[in-house]
């Protein structure tokens, strides 16, 4: 059967479509072949016939026959033989795997050297100098590359030579120069190999490509495959190819181009050449090479070909290109062209330029980016350079992307006033709460010890899309001395610190950042053609009013979930909250709710100004009441306000104390016990929905939604949902007006996935809450996993943190139940969405997209990612 297999491909047989057996750089020679381009004849031996050789270790026989039959029709191809005394065939042994690694492989170049053929080229070419010069270079990449012959050796050799001559440059050298050391380095090799420098060029060819076989497999390559997820098993392809000569003088040349800057994106040719060079002279970095644009002036005929076949293989390719050329004696030949590498501004950048230039379609774009990239353009980076010159000295879960440096400070008052007087702040503390956020929002970054993906620190920081990075359990913070200690490193108040949201890593010390400049217009493309593209919606987690507007510049349909309880913060409203909770009297009690109720239907009113006839589901008070007492000084202030003694203050703070408080009496357990408070909020909700459809003159009627929290038992619905429509009517009596509403509520403990059919005959829309519902399916406290989710990864107990990726098995197959129960009941028409974090995570949505869900809900910076992760899965 090794017969019957074609093993080796002229160019003219190839093309780009073949890339997995003639590799990337064989295919795409053979693509320009075909194209009529000036490329260097030759062949290529198929990736197939590298893994046979692995597995056997030998070059098989038909393999040989192969390819000297393919050598022989070279020889015809280019009039040239090897050996040939009158013209002499020299070729190039390349590498080339189906993905390209960039000098991770090896290349034998001048191949067919020998000490008669060097006579016959320095004859030919009149230039002796340029002919030994090739063979000692021949002689040099063929001991390395095929005998493992350390190249320093050689290059020791020259460098002492040039030295004792007193020349500078490899230009000076002459032709008696590079005789002498043509002849230095066949003693090396003999020296090294035990042998005499080989002179058969068939003997030359068969060891070379054994070599580049092998090199697959050697560590540098195993590396590069590891670190950029490429199979082992696909082998290199061969590639021999005619030589050209960029070193025979003056007039010649070699350089490598890109159609489009690789690192910003922006149009025309940006490369670099050397004249009288050969091969990796230009990346070796021995001589400085010119700016292409240099070679404009230098050889005009030579530089117009150049442009216009950039252009061509661009047009070709459909994108931006990384071309290898060689100029000989003013003629130019392209010898190798592929998709440029570029940075993920640059990606952004091109792909929306092709489409504007009519190269390819915006699905095409869209295919081309990454949700990764799109993050990295809302938020600045560090500087890769200044970056690689920092220590990391701890690190935690990166929670929400960005890269900020500052003044360290521990609690959210000191960083308000700090920041005040013109401070970049850092909070660092063990864990957030609720009442920090002030001090979290004027901050650069936030780093807790303490929480997992969901912790509060977490949400609330993508939420406000300010870096922030948690569960850094080495710190060991102080917050009392105002000091954190790790491993050796003390940071005291004040000291500045560096944090890469998007890796975890913190760093002593200030770190120059770099923020693409026109984010906004390249977003606004790729989020409006993402939304003409995607069939689910993205709502964001947003309430106040900066968020808000926020979320829909970045391209949100509505608000999935509007968290109440950071509205009852704030200096005034903290204070009726207390009295509501704390009270012993009635009539106060009555009087700081209906307090509560003014300052919450004034939020509402804004949120409705904003949103209009878009959706806005706000979600009833969900945390337990004791996250709004007073703590230290402020409990004797409370005490005065309440016309009570301290000690009675603390007895009935004492009452609220719970063991769990996150399976404790919170979402709609409080709407059981004390239906005052969902009914002040709804109440609130309704006149100021009426009120701002009113201000609007009646155009967009506006449509609450309203969602009550962690209910898991059907009768809680039935029971909350009863004593709310009450309020509803009433308040639709007291305004003289009605306006639609829709009432729905949240599946977030495994028991209400269970009993979804049930629950969801009383409600409007379900949205599934995923942070709580994996909290309560794992019993993983998402404020504590921060402790152990490290160890669990590294160990490979978990493939991911859950409350980062969705767990498709557990969580994902409780999701599943629900949908598929609340689907079956034909009569029902709820609306299903997800408002948890892994709404925002590319990796999750292929899974709800697939279960049916009809909407995502994330933090507002995490929108243009998940828009186009959703676009990405219907193309
Ligand atoms: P890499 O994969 O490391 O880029 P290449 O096979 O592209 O290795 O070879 C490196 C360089 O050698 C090329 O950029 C080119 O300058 C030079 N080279 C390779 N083949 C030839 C040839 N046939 N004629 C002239 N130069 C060549
Ligand atoms: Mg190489
Ligand atoms: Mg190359």
């Amino acid at each position: 059967t090794e017969k019957d297999t074609k093993f080796v491909y002229a160019f003219e047989e190839g093309q780009k479509e073949m890339v997995d057996l003639l590799g990337g750089k064989g295919s795409n020679l053979a693509e320009m072949t075909r194209l009529g381009l000036p490329v260097p004849s030759g062949f290529t031996i198929s990736t197939q016939a590298c893994l046979n050789y692995l597995k056997n270790n030998k070059l098989d026989s038909e393999l040989i026959l192969q390819i000297e039959k393919k050598a022989e029709e070279l020889e015809i191809k280019t009039n040239k033989k090897f050996n040939d005394l009158v013209s002499p065939l020299l070729v190039s042994v390349r590498s080339g795997a189906k993905f390209s690694m960039p000098g991770m492989m090896d290349t034998v170049l001048n191949l067919g050297m020998n000490d008669v053929t060097v006579e016959t080229i320095a004859k030919i070419t009149g230039n002796s100098a340029f002919a030994y010069d090739s063979y000692r270079r021949f002689i040099q990449m063929f001991s390395d590359v095929v005998k493992e012959v350390d190249r320093q050796l050689f290059e020791q050799e020259l460098t002492y030579y040039k030295e004792k001559q007193g020349y500078q440059y490899d230009t000076q050298m002459k032709e008696r120069d590079w005789k002498i050391i043509t002849q230095l380095y066949k003693e090396i090799y003999a020296n090294e190999v035990n042998e005499q420098f080989p002179q058969e060029p068939e003997k030359q060819l068969l060891e070379s490509i054994e070599a580049v076989f092998k090199s697959w497999n050697n560590p540098r390559a195993k590396t590069y495959r590891r670190m950029h997820a490429i199979s082992d098993d696909l082998g290199t392809a061969v590639t021999v190819q005619e030589m050209v000569f960029g070193n025979t003088g003056m007039k010649s040349g070699t350089g490598v181009a890109f159609t489009r800057n690789p690192s910003n994106g922006k149009q025309g040719l940006f490369g670099e050449f050397l004249i009288n060079a050969q091969g990796e002279d230009v990346v070796a970095g021995i001589r400085t090479p010119q700016d292409i644009s240099q070679l404009a002036k230098i050889m005009p005929e030579a530089y117009q070909k150049f442009t216009d076949l950039a252009a061509l293989l661009e047009a070709h390719y459909h994108d931006m290109q990384d071309i290898e050329f060689t100029i000989e004696e003013g003629q130019l030949f392209i010898l190798q062209t592929r998709n440029g590498k570029r940075t993920p501004r640059a990606a952004i950048e091109i792909a929306i330029d092709l489409v504007e230039e009519g190269v390819i379609s915006k699905e095409e774009a869209l295919k081309r980016l990454t949700p990764q990239m799109l993050e990295q353009l809302l938020h600045p980076t560090f500087v890769a350079k200044e970056l690689a010159q920092h220590e990391v000295f701890a690190q935690g879960l990166p929670a929400s992307p960005g890269s900020a440096s500052g003044k360290v400070y521990f609690t959210a008052e000191a960083a308000k006033k700090a920041n005040q007087a013109g401070e970049k702040t850092v909070l660092l503390r063990k864990e957030t709460s609720p009442e920090d956020i002030e001090g979290m929002a004027i901050s650069e970054a936030i780093v807790t010890a303490h929480g997992g993906m969901t912790s509060h620190a977490a949400v609330v920081a993508r939420g406000m899309g300010t870096c922030c990075v948690v569960g850094c359990e080495k710190l060991q913070i102080e917050e009392g001395s105002k000091k954190a200690t790790v491993a050796g490193h003390t940071i005291e108040e004040g000291t500045v610190i560096s944090v890469d949201g998007s890796t975890g890593c913190i760093y002593m010390g200030e770190i120059a950042k770099e923020k693409p400049t026109d984010e906004s217009t390249a977003l606004g493309k790729i989020v409006s053609w993402s939304k003409e593209i995607g069939t689910i919606k993205v709502m964001a987690n947003a309430e106040t009013e900066k968020e808000i507007a926020e979320a829909f510049q970045l391209g949100a349909e509505g608000m999935g979930l509007v968290r109440t309880e950071h509205m009852f913060f704030g200096e005034k409203r903290i204070v009726e909250m207390r009295k509501m909770i704390l009270s012993p009297d009635p009539t106060a009690k009555k009087a700081a709710l209906m307090n509560l109720k003014t300052f919450q239907k004034e939020d509402f009113k804004v949120i409705y100004r904003l949103a209009k006839e878009k959706s806005a589901t706000i979600r009833l008070l969900d945390p337990p009441l004791h996250e709004f007492i007073p703590v230290g000084k402020e409990v004797a202030k409370m005490a005065t306000i309440l016309g009570i003694s301290e000690a009675e203050v603390n007895q009935r703070i004492a009452n609220l104390a719970e063991n769990n408080p996150m399976l404790g009496h919170r979402g709609c357990r409080l709407a059981i016990t004390n239906p005052e408070i969902y009914e002040m909020q709804v109440a609130a909700i309704m006149e100021a929905a009426i009120e701002v459809t009113e201000e609007l003159g009646n155009e967009s009627v506006i449509q609450p939604e309203i969602m009550i929290p962690l209910v898991s038992i059907e009768k809680e619905i039935v029971f909350i949902k009863e004593k709310l429509e009450k309020i509803i009517s009433n308040t639709f009596i007291e305004k003289g007006k009605e306006i639609p509403y829709l009432i729905g509520t949240m599946l977030e403990t495994p028991r209400a996935c269970l009993i979804a059919d049930k629950i969801s005959k009383h409600v409007d829309f379900i949205s599934f809450g995923t942070n709580d519902l994996t909290q309560l399916t794992f019993g993983f406290s998402r404020d504590d996993i921060g402790k152990f989710v490290n160890d669990y990864e590294r160990q490979q107990i978990i493939e991911s943190d859950p409350f980062q990726h969705l767990d498709k098995d557990g969580v994902g197959k409780l999701l599943k139940i629900a949908i598929n129960s609340v689907k079956e009941n034909e009569s029902s028409d709820v609306s299903i969405g997800i408002c948890g974090e892994v709404g925002g995570d590319p990796q999750s949505i292929e899974f709800l997209l697939n279960e049916g869900i009809q909407y995502v809900s994330c933090s507002p910076y995490r929108i243009p990612a998940a828009l186009l992760t959703i676009a990405k899965l219907n193309i």
